[in-house]
């Protein structure tokens, strides 16, 4: 079983986008931690779910598997939503919908998308990361009141699938416009199923670990 370990990129700050690789067959799936820096329970799941995968790799013999804990690396350290250019990542992506005047939550710097589509380098590395591996799902950890498992593109089976192990509410829309999210890019755009997994806040890592284990098992498998 090939596991790698390499930097996708790097951050503004030159902190590195470090990823893992668990395997090299069948369907490629990805999963992120992190975009949001004021997030760590998004973080701390991934960081967890990269150990598990490490692990664990012969429960993952047909698949490809490649995990970015912390997407944001500086944003993390800082304890910020937005990276060091306070630009908001997920409405940075180049897309159709990207919009410079900031959602309609106009004027709220937290949801900055930044000077132009994908002008972001945490941005590039992942669109650059997406474009040469071809997943088929994606999911991205972050948390949020209310929790919720958030889907984009082909992907509400799999949300009712993974749902199934802890009820976590299933929203096709999240309640705001959000242009140039990695929802939109990846999963209206290019058709990926993309899972945006909305933890509850503040839940501690041990039962997040718990409630997601399963639903994210489900979620390979599926
Ligand atoms: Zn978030």
């Amino acid at each position: 079983m090939a596991i790698s370990e390499w930097n996708i990129g790097y951050s503004v700050l030159s902190e590195p986008l470090r990823a893992w690789k668990i395997g090299d067959a069948g369907e490629c799936i990805h999963f992120y931690g992190g975009f949001h820096g004021d997030e760590p329970e998004g973080v701390q799941l991934a960081l967890t779910l990269k150990e598990y995968l490490l692990n664990n790799p012969d429960q993952f013999l047909q698949k490809t598997l490649i995990i970015v804990p912390i997407a944001n690396p500086d944003g993390f350290k800082n304890k910020t939503r937005v990276n060091a250019n306070k630009v908001d990542l997920n409405r940075n992506f180049p897309t159709k919908d990207w919009a410079k005047d900031w959602t309609s939550k106009a004027g709220q710097p937290k949801y900055y998308p930044g000077p132009k589509p994908g002008s972001e380098p945490e941005v590039q590395a992942i669109v650059d990361l997406i474009e040469k591996s071809r997943p088929r799902k994606i999911i991205s950890f972050h948390s949020l009141n209310p929790h919720q498992i958030n889907y984009d593109g082909p992907a509400r089976e799999l949300a009712h699938a993974m749902a199934k192990h802890n009820s976590y509410p299933i929203t096709e829309d999240i309640g705001y416009p959000t242009p140039g999210s990695l929802g939109n890019y990846a999963g209206r755009e290019k058709k990926i199923a993309v899972i945006t997994y909305e933890l509850p806040e503040k839940i501690s890592p041990t039962q997040a670990w718990r409630e997601s284990l399963e639903a994210i098992l489900e979620a390979i498998q599926f």
